[in-house]
């Protein structure tokens, strides 16, 4: 068992513990694609050069095909995977891993698929190390590369593999060719952002990183549940385990194909109630697909997300450079950006050690501040932009950042918003909504912070705690007092069971996952406004509530 390896309690089955990169659970047979091998025999010094030759022939291969995957995610509309998935030829073009592969050969008469292999290695390490976060993502990107060539070298047959990846790291070109008969995917290294995690995200395939060396002892064949939504990969799994991600899988298939056939109908209750469904999304891929699935917008974009393993505060033409290409897709339309929420489990390298999270980090950079805005204002021309600030604890802080902004801003106009996500913002809302152009409800940190569970546990929705729901009321009615909009964009935004209480609270939008845009949309359309508003009204002043009593 590896070091992330647990096992559970009951049963036989054991959990290695990753990071969630993609929600959703599935169940299948492992296909292990960086199985290990032994080393194959040196090269004769006199079959060196045409060994180079046999490499190099390989890399062309490579980049042949991944001009035709490509070419196949356009012809599917999805240009912005293809652009990614091109890179690839472009390095495996590349002079200097050529060069290196060639080396490898020539000196230690490697054979071709072990120096091609080995050279996208030293020059993935090389990126993965640099201080732009840009090339250092695109790390795993050339070590697909490399084992893809790999693989054109020793000729070794495509699998179209049925059921859970299991990879040491993959590519994007890779989710996006295997995806098709994949069901899931499980990664013994690989991070959240990292763009094979964004494809995956984009495709509704469920996906677990980080995972460890444990993950790579999973035996090909061997049957395994991965779960997204968790961050868990299960080795046996019991036979209730494999059944509810099975359901899961179906489940999500059909709402998918129901949400796409149905993206024009509006989302409006039985009688009529109309709930803008935003997005949440920091990446062009997810927008795709929630344009796919109906989407008004942007409720959410994590802004933090897309900057992790940032070395140093990003500048302004960095951050611009990154948020564009997602903003520029959003023309007309609401685009919520969130700034910055680092800190706790968001902290990149530069911020190691703060103890603020949120705006009172930001607060404590305020020149770093000031770049954050002017970019997001800049990157955001031309959408209906709204500015979201994270953490908020009291007005002051959003007085604040309405200061610096006003300069920046000039004429083109942005709102500014507050996240309720903290107690004490709910309970300060209406003096907060006196200072804000909306609201959004973060029921992911809110939920944890008032019932002090684990932030995995909360994302099932104990929103549906008195607690919890009395803070969301009041919140909601605050914000209809100041006549501003609210939504909520924690979890519970598409949780069945949340998300009616929230519409009959009263919210104006919810904003979701981009994978489940169209199943909430779907969800509003199947409730009844009236029903739902006495319901909610029933649940908050039933008496006799015991403290800590879900509804
Ligand atoms: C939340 O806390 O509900 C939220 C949406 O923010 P995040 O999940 O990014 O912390
Ligand atoms: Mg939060």
């Amino acid at each position: 068992m590896g070091p992330g390896a647990r096992r559970l309690m009951s049963g036989p089955e054991i959990a290695l513990h990753g990071v969630s990169a993609a929600p959703g659970t599935a169940a299948g047979r492992a296909v292990v694609l960086d199985g290990r091998t032994n080393p194959s025999p040196t090269v004769p010094a006199h079959d060196r050069a045409e060994e180079a030759a046999r490499a190099r022939r390989a890399l062309e291969a490579a980049a042949a095909e991944l001009e035709d995957i490509a070419a196949e995610l356009r012809r599917d509309d999805r240009s912005e995977d293809a652009d990614i998935v091109e890179t690839g030829v472009l390095m495996a073009m590349d002079p200097v891993l050529v060069s290196r592969v060639e080396t490898l050969i020539a000196e230690l008469g490697l054979q071709a698929a072990e120096a091609l292999r080995e050279a996208a290695d030293q020059t993935a390490a090389e990126l993965a190390s640099l201080e732009d976060p840009t090339l250092a993502l695109r790390a795993d990107d050339v070590r697909s590369v490399g084992h893809r060539a790999a693989a054109c070298a020793t000729g070794a047959l495509k699998r179209a593999p049925e059921g859970i990846l299991i990879a040491a790291t993959l590519g994007p070109a890779d989710v996006a060719e295997l995806a098709q008969k994949a069901t899931g995917i499980a990664l013994a290294g690989g991070g959240v952002t990292a763009h094979a995690a964004i494809v995956a995200r984009s495709l509704g395939l469920p996906m677990v990183v980080g995972l460890g060396a444990g993950a790579l002892e999973i035996e090909d064949g061997e049957e395994v549940v991965v779960d997204g939504d968790r961050g868990i990969l299960v080795r046996r799994p019991d036979a209730r385990r494999v059944s509810v991600a099975l359901g899961d899988a179906e489940n999500r298939r059909v709402a998918r194909e129901t949400a796409v056939a149905r993206r024009l109908v509006p989302a409006q209750t039985r009688d009529g109630h109309r709930i803008r469904v935003l997005a949440n999304a920091s990446t062009a891929a997810e927008l795709h697909e929630a344009d796919q699935q109906g989407a008004e917008g942007v409720g959410l974009l994590r802004s933090e997300l897309l900057f992790l393993e940032a070395p140093a505060w990003p500048g302004f033409r960095e951050q611009v450079a990154v948020l564009r290409p997602v903003l520029s897709r959003l023309a007309g339309r609401v685009a919520t950006v969130r700034l910055f929420d680092f800190g706790g489990d968001k902290t990149p390298p530069f911020l190691r050690g703060a103890i603020a999270r949120g705006i009172d980090l930001l607060l404590e950079s305020p020149a770093h501040l000031k770049t954050h805005l002017a970019a997001i204002v800049e990157a955001g021309h031309g959408t209906d932009l709204r500015i979201l600030v994270p953490m908020v604890t009291g007005s002051g802080q959003l007085r604040s950042v309405r200061e610096m902004l006003a300069p920046v801003v000039g004429g083109r106009g942005a709102e500014l918003g507050a996240m309720i996500e903290t107690p004490e913002a709910a309970l300060r809302a209406s003096e907060i909504a006196s200072h804000a152009d909306f609201l959004s409800i973060g029921t992911n940190d809110l939920t944890q912070l008032v019932l002090g569970f684990d932030r995995e546990q909360s994302r099932t929705a104990p929103v549906t705690d008195i607690r919890v729901l009395r803070l969301i009321d009041a919140t909601i009615r605050a914000a209809q007092a100041a006549r501003i909009p609210v939504d909520v964009c924690g979890e519970a935004a598409s949780d069945p069971k949340a998300m009616p209480i929230l519409v009959g609270l009263g919210v104006d939008e919810l904003s979701v996952a981009a994978a489940r845009v169209g199943q909430v949309r779907e969800w509003v359309r199947e409730i009844d406004f009236s029903a739902v508003e006495k319901e909610s009204a029933r649940l908050l002043h039933q008496a006799g509530h015991a403290s800590g009593e879900r509804v």
